[in-house]
């Protein structure tokens, strides 16, 4: 076996843009990310506009749904 092939992988503390954390493993020491399990509408139930490229208000006007109200 060699030494020193293998990605040196250890504890990663990941940063949600929402300000959750948790622990992952990877090579890197910090991890970035824009959504997670806490604030994903797919777990959450809630609509997030993470996107503001207008995803949303296409998606709402091909569906005929009004983002207010
Ligand atoms: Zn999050």
């Amino acid at each position: 076996m060699k030494k020193g092939i293998h990605p040196d992988y250890h504890k990663t503390v990941v940063r949600c843009a929402c300000g959750e954390t948790f622990e992952t493993s990877s090579t890197r020491e910090q991890l970035k990310v824009d959504i997670c399990s806490k604030c994903h509408p797919f777990f959450t139930g809630r609509q997030k506009f993470v996107d503001t490229g207008g995803r949303v208000d296409r998606f709402n006007k091909k569906y005929n749904l009004k983002s207010e109200n």
